[in-house]
């Protein structure tokens, strides 16, 4: 493979337009439609002067890029991280755009970052270039228009400061201009769990088509964030065998299966999984390679690829993370038989409850944990039971179905609204 074939299978952009060529093609989509499905609306690039703390100022980069609000609002994470690019946002904002029409909720795609190492920054230079952000790319966000939420090292305390910043230039509180916010402040019960919780029963309806039991599926997780270590903690209570979890640090192994709530302590003290006691010590790549039932990458994108997939033991992968595996490696795995569940539908708990949460704030009334969990449920299943029987009906992989699937709905929408000329 050649450097800039290695590039390209590390695009988020281009892993996502290789499935969504190979899609739209099964379903026989227009031309010129496919063209204007595979583009995002906007893209916004902001550049961020912020205070320091020693009072220097120093600009961050920052993008907003909004696919599709041929289903509603746009809807999508804000992430921070050095390694954030344009490619990348752009790529994760369609995949939010098939994540919403795959679980049939009524939103478009959007995502947004800051490139920013938040670990080298206090939390007031944090709250600064949140508000910053935020002031930049106010006119095109709100609750009609464009409703941010967490994402890769932002949470519900960044949520808050996008929601005050917002809601400080409108004169009033707008408590539905983002989600995944504390429940004080207008966040929903079940939000925090709700990927990882999403995952689960994304995981438990593949298990009824192998017919194992929870008590004897083990599980791998590759990251222990908010998507990981929800997953693995419900899992864990659910009875599935956990034996391997990693962090950006490393990971800790245990063929017995590692006790996840001592684990959560562990790692809320010593700021990662690594060291554990009663573990072997593993990479965090190499628990990929491991023997299991159930892989969870909840992580970071890319890290199964043509180079590792052959490696790959586990029956079904499950993508808590945002495009874990690249085209590449989806052939392969295809070829040895590994059930995936894709992460627009795997983790797409997360947008369900925060489509819950939009909900709640616009009604004003809240609902009780119980009914976020049992609604969460009902469309994860319906959404699961629709890939697959869709990947059986057109004899493609789950990823292409959902993408089909997804694809077929906002299709749609764009027909049955026309184009504005
Ligand atoms: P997070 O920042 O809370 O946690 C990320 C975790 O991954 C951390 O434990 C970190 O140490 C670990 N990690 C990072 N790079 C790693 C590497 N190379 N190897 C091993 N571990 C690594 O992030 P999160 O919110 O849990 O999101 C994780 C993934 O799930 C991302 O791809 C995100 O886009 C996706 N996702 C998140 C949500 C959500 O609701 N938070 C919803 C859908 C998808």
């Amino acid at each position: 493979m050649s450097a800039a074939e290695a590039a390209n299978e590390l695009s988020v952009y281009q892993s996502m337009a290789a499935r969504f060529d190979v899609a739209a093609a099964k379903l026989q989509l227009d031309e010129g439609l496919t063209q204007y499905l595979r583009s995002p609306n906007r893209e916004i690039i902001v550049h961020i002067p912020v205070a320091m703390d020693t009072r220097r100022l120093r600009v961050f980069d920052g993008y907003r890029v909004q696919h599709s609000f041929a289903r509603g609002p746009c809807k999508g994470g804000v992430r921070y991280s050095p390694n954030v690019t344009l490619d990348e946002i752009r790529g994760l904002a369609a995949e939010m755009t098939w994540k919403c029409a795959v679980v049939n909720i009524p939103f478009g795609g959007a995502k947004g970052g800051v490139v920013c190492d938040p670990a080298q920054l206090s939390q007031g230079e944090l709250e600064r270039i949140t508000r910053r952000y935020t002031a930049e790319i106010l006119d095109y966000i709100g609750p009609e228009r464009d409703v941010p939420a967490p994402d890769m090292n932002t949470n519900e305390q960044t949520m808050a400061w996008i929601m005050d910043t917002y809601s400080m230039h409108m004169r009033h509180t707008v408590t539905a201009s983002v989600t995944g916010k504390p429940v004080d402040l207008g966040g929903s019960q079940g939000r925090r769990e709700a990927t990882g919780r999403g995952c689960m029963i994304s995981i438990d309806e593949a298990l009824k088509r192998f017919s194992w039991k929870r008590q004897e599926t083990r599980v791998i997780v590759q990251g222990f964030g908010n998507v990981g270590s929800e997953a693995a903690r419900l899992m864990h209570e659910e009875g599935y065998k956990i034996i391997g979890v990693a962090d950006v640090g490393g990971g800790v192994f245990n063929t017995k299966g590692v006790q996840i709530p001592a684990l959560l302590e562990y790692a809320k003290e010593n700021g990662s999984v690594t060291g554990f006691p009663g573990s072997e010590s593993i990479g965090a790549q190499e628990i990929l390679e491991q023997e299991c039932e159930v892989l969870l990458p909840a992580a970071t994108e890319s890290v199964i690829t043509s180079k590792n997939a052959h490696k790959i033991k586990a029956r079904i992968l499950a993508e808590g993370a945002n495009s874990p595996t690249t085209p590449p490696a989806d052939a392969i795995l295809f070829d040895r038989g590994v059930f995936v569940i894709p992460d627009i539908l795997a983790n797409a708990g997360g947008v369900t409850v925060s489509y819950f949460e939009w909900v709640q704030d616009r009604q004003g009334y809240f609902w009780p944990e119980l009914v976020v969990n049992d609604r969460l449920k009902n469309i994860m299943v319906a959404a699961f039971d629709e890939v697959v029987h869709y990947a059986e009906k057109h004899k493609v992989h789950n990823r292409i179905a959902a993408y089909m699937l997804a694809i077929d709905r906002v299709a749609f929408s764009v027909k049955l609204r026309g184009i504005y000329a």
